[in-house]
Parts: structure tokens; C-alpha cells; sequence
């Protein structure tokens, strides 16, 4: 039996072994009734560490993984921040494709003044004027389009990050809703969904109550987008346990009485699918956008400069800093580069520092590493520095491990459990990613790496459809597919990058030609 904290759900009638049975029934035709639909549900619980993740808090989750494929080595891209994990998702590449090149970014068109909150839809709609597109790069609502299938996404998360899962909405093309893009007058697109929505739901609680608006948002997507739309892909977002880590930290009351909600209501969609009789057909993937560290030291990295000369003042635009808290994207001429890089190898709070160009890893400055271990050489929104911030694998206060300097203008040691992401630890590149489903293998684990841009190029090889491969894009997940059962094989390697008395490394997981970012930190 499931239990909850607010009760116990009714079990899966299913079992994966019945699951197996029926599928195999379905395809040599020996059952009375027609086979359902395939449907892939992929349920992203945004700030999830697998660690958070046990029988008591997360009772659904814990059974997908003990059922299905568990990955023990999956990656948040870098920066590992919420819309850029997002687009990923929705396209199987990394930013150099996609554009979404971090939380906070700048575009001269949306503000020749300041970064833009990637997190607020109105400023994405503003970033579509001079590019024509917010995502850069196919999505998969496109590919699904092409290939007669339809994509169906909700999201309890930003109105950014709703927005992002399916910007072609707009277009017709697949169906994005969050309830609120304008609350009570647009809560999808397109409008014909979006009328129907408002008329038979209403708004959702105004922000900020997080709790609200996942209950306003799964209902919908269980008495509506399941039974009436019939999607073969959808996407749930889960917001509220991101926003009640970044208040109270992982492992605290608060964030595990979200996560059990949380768990709640993924559990109660699978009935649903079950009750409308496509659970036999479905592969579900339980993934998160990156994990958390507490934020445990404060520094003022934007005043250090304006100090050091580097920039003139807060408002400037001689250099623009786009801070991501755990790490920051400096915007300047090529000129500048270099003086910049040598201010930040000499500011102890500052970790690895990422520049255009370069080879073999190394960026074109020395002691950099190469944007191209990134993914981060967008070729019209690319800031020309990245730089990450130190870290450690203290525990917060709830005896959570991995700690984090944060930017900002508090300066010096941080009380209090507050928590984020952004950076380049450990704690915040290991993301959670599971699949169940019947051509899905398991129980299995597997330790080859994986990340949140193989998701699109596996959920469509399940289809049957192809994509592109390359530099940038993610890759099917074969050895965990069913009837594909081929081994992946795995390596590691670490790069160093020196120079004077500076020195960092970057460690790299590789499979099959594909590097997967693990961790950076500097010599200290
Ligand atoms: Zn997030």
C-alpha cells in the first residue's frame, strides 16, 4: 500500500512484471481490446537531490526507482540553474544551441541596460523580438509535431519556466499552460486551451503560494490535459520544493513537507493514467534541474570590482555581471577579458573561470578552462566569462552536506539555512533521474553518466524518431532501454588549467564520445 503524509493512496494495480505482460499481450494482439497509446510522463521536481529521496518522504518516487532504471551519475548542465535546465530538457542540447545561457542573462534587445529575469515569461515574449525565437533550436514539441505527436506541458514553477517548456505554443504548435502567464486571463497557449481552462478551473492562488498553485496545476493536468488532450509526451514541473529549499535548506520540515506533497500528487497522476487505462503503455521519467548546497559565506564580487576599477558603478554597462549567486557571466569588449580574468584568479572567494575560444579544454586566457567544455558558445547571447564560486562538502544545518560561497551584497559568514544553486559543486551538478516503464530496464542501476539534454533524444528514439548527434546535444540512453540492452563504457578524466601561483581542475565523465561536467574547484 502507498501511504502519505496525508493518507494512503490506493497501489498501482500494475506491477511492472504486469506492465511487462500486457505490453507483450498488446503487441501480438492476443488481447480483446485495442493497446492504448504510448504515453512518456516526465515529472521534473525542481531542487530534487536524489538523497532527498526515501520511502517515508517520497514513497512514489522511491518505488519508481526501486522498480525501474535508477542513474547514480546524472548531471545538471552548468550553470546549473533552473530555465537553462528547462531548455535543455526541451531541446537535448546545451546553451550553445539553445540560447537560454543561464537564469539571469543579457540581451541588448530585451534591456541594453541590465541582465533580464529569464524566470518572468513577459521578458522571454520581449526576447523573442530580435531573435524571433526564445529557444534557439528545435524543441520537442516541434519534433513530436512533425511526427504527428503532441506535447502537453504544465508547470507549477516561474511563469519563464512554464513558458520555456513549449515557447511554440504560441504558435499552435503543442500545448504549454501554466495558470499564471496573466492569472484569470491567459493560463495556456494556445488561447482555445487556455479558455477552457480558466472557464472550468478558475486562476490559481496568486503568487507566492507555491503549495497553490501545484494543486491548481496537477488537477488540471489530471482532469483535463490526461482524459480530454491525450498527449503523448507530457511534462509536470514541480515547483514548491525548489522555493522552500532556497528559504529553509535540504532536509528541513519545511522542504520535506513540500516533497511529500509533492510525491502526493505524482502518485495520484499515476492513478489517474492508470484509471484511464494507458499505465501498461506509459515510461515514466522522475528527474530534477540541479541539486542544492547551502549558501554558507557571503561575498560582494560586483562591489570588488567597481573597487578594483574594472567596472564604474552598480548600473554600469562598461561591464555587465549577470549573477546566478553560486556562479556570475561577465558581459565586456574582448579587450577586457584578460585584465578580468587575472582580477578574479586573484580574488580568494572565486573558483574556475570559463573564457571563449581556447583548445584541448583550455580557455584562450591562462589559467581558464574553454567555454567549450560548457556548452557555452552561444553564437549571439554568450557572455565572454563565467566564473564560479568556492565550495565545500560542509553540512547545513539540517546535516545535509555541500556548502556554497553565494554573490551578493552580505558579506562575510551567512547564518540561517539559505540555499541555492548556480554553481559547479557536486551538490548541485548531481541531479535525480529515474525511469519506469515497460521499454524501460529494471530494476536496474546504472553508473554510466547521464544529464538532463538525453532526455529529449531518448523519450524521441522511443518513438521512433531520430535526432541530431554532436557537439552539444545530449544522447539516446540505450543500455536502459528495454529492447536495446547495450553497454555503455564509462571513463574519467581531470583538467588542470595554471597559471603564476593559480591553479584549478575540472573532472569530466565521458561515454560513448559524450563529456559530462562532474565538478570543478581550485588548488587552495
Ligand atoms: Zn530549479
Amino acid at each position: 500500500m502507498f501511504s502519505s503524509s496525508r493518507g494512503t493512496i490506493a497501489p498501482w494495480m500494475i506491477t511492472r512484471a504486469a506492465v511487462a505482460f500486457v505490453a507483450v499481450l498488446a503487441l501480438s494482439g492476443a488481447t480483446q481490446t485495442p493497446a492504448p497509446d504510448r504515453l512518456v510522463a516526465i515529472f521534473v521536481v525542481d531542487g530534487l537531490r536524489p538523497d532527498s529521496i526515501n520511502e517515508s518522504d517520497t514513497p512514489t518516487i522511491a518505488r519508481l526507482r526501486r522498480e525501474g532504471a535508477e542513474y547514480t551519475n546524472s548531471h545538471s548542465i552548468f550553470p546549473t540553474v533552473t530555465r537553462l535546465n528547462a531548455a535543455t530538457l526541451v531541446t537535448g542540447t546545451y546553451p550553445m544551441h539553445h540560447g537560454i545561457v543561464a537564469n539571469s542573462m543579457f540581451v541588448a534587445g530585451v534591456n541594453e541596460r541590465a541582465p533580464f529575469d529569464t524566470g518572468d515569461y513577459t521578458q522571454l515574449l520581449k526576447l523573442e523580438t530580435p531573435t524571433g525565437r526564445a529557444i534557439t533550436t528545435d524543441t520537442l514539441a516541434e519534433i513530436l509535431q512533425r511526427n504527428n505527436r503532441r506535447l502537453v506541458t504544465v508547470s507549477s514553477g516561474s511563469t519563464g519556466n512554464g513558458y520555456l517548456l513549449n515557447p511554440a505554443a504560441r504558435q499552435g504548435i503543442g500545448v504549454v499552460i501554466h495558470g499564471l502567464f496573466e492569472r484569470g486571463v491567459i493560463a495556456a497557449y494556445p488561447k482555445d486551451v487556455s479558455d477552457v481552462i480558466l472557464k472550468g478551473y478558475g486562476a490559481p492562488p496568486p503568487d507566492p503560494d507555491d503549495l497553490g498553485q501545484m494543486q491548481w496545476t496537477d488537477n488540471v493536468l489530471r482532469e483535463y490535459v490526461l482524459p480530454e488532450l491525450r498527449p503523448d509526451v507530457v511534462i509536470d514541473w514541480l515547483g514548491p520544493l525548489d522555493s522552500s529549499q532556497h528559504a529553509h535548506g535540504v532536509g528541513s520540515p519545511e522542504a520535506k513537507d513540500a516533497l511529500r506533497r509533492i510525491d502526493e500528487s505524482i502518485g495520484r497522476t499515476i492513478l489517474k493514467i492508470e484509471a484511464l487505462g494507458r499505465l501498461p503503455r506509459t515510461d515514466i521519467i522522475i528527474t530534477s534541474d540541479h541539486g542544492f548546497a547551502h549558501h554558507n559565506e557571503g561575498v560582494d564580487l560586483v562591489g570588488r570590482l567597481i573597487a578594483a576599477g574594472l567596472k564604474a558603478d552598480r548600473a554600469s554597462t562598461d561591464l555587465v555581471v549577470a549573477s546566478q549567486s553560486q556562479s556570475l557571466l561577465f558581459y565586456l569588449p574582448p579587450a577586457r577579458v584578460e585584465p578580468l580574468v587575472r582580477f578574479l584568479q586573484r580574488e580568494p572567494s572565486v573558483d574556475v573561470i570559463f573564457t571563449r575560444g581556447g583548445s584541448g579544454g583550455q580557455g584562450r586566457v591562462s589559467g581558464t578552462f574553454s567555454f567549450d567544455l560548457i556548452g557555452a558558445n552561444h553564437e549571439s547571447r554568450a557572455a565572454n566569462v563565467i566564473a564560479t564560486l568556492a565550495w565545500t562538502s560542509d553540512n547545513n544545518p539540517h546535516g545535509v552536506p555541500g556548502a556554497q560561497t553565494v554573490n551578493g551584497t552580505t558579506v562575510g559568514p551567512l547564518a540561517g539555512a539559505a540555499s541555492g544553486h548556480g554553481g559547479l559543486n557536486p551538490w548541485v551538478v548531481r541531479n535525480t533521474f529515474v525511469a519506469w516503464g515497460p521499454d524501460i530496464q529494471g530494476p536496474r542501476r546504472f553508473d554510466a553518466p547521464v544529464s538532463l539534454a538525453d532526455i529529449t533524444p531518448t523519450v524521441l528514439a522511443l518513438f521512433g524518431i531520430r535526432t541530431p548527434s554532436g557537439p552539444g546535444r545530449g544522447r539516446v540512453l540505450s543500455e536502459s532501454i528495454a529492447r536495446d540492452g547495450s553497454t555503455a563504457q564509462v571513463s574519467r578524466r581531470t583538467i588542470e588549467t595554471r597559471v603564476g601561483a593559480y591553479s584549478s581542475t575540472i573532472v569530466i565523465s565521458s561515454v560513448s564520445g559524450h563529456d559530462y561536467v562532474d565538478t570543478a574547484s581550485r588548488a587552495r
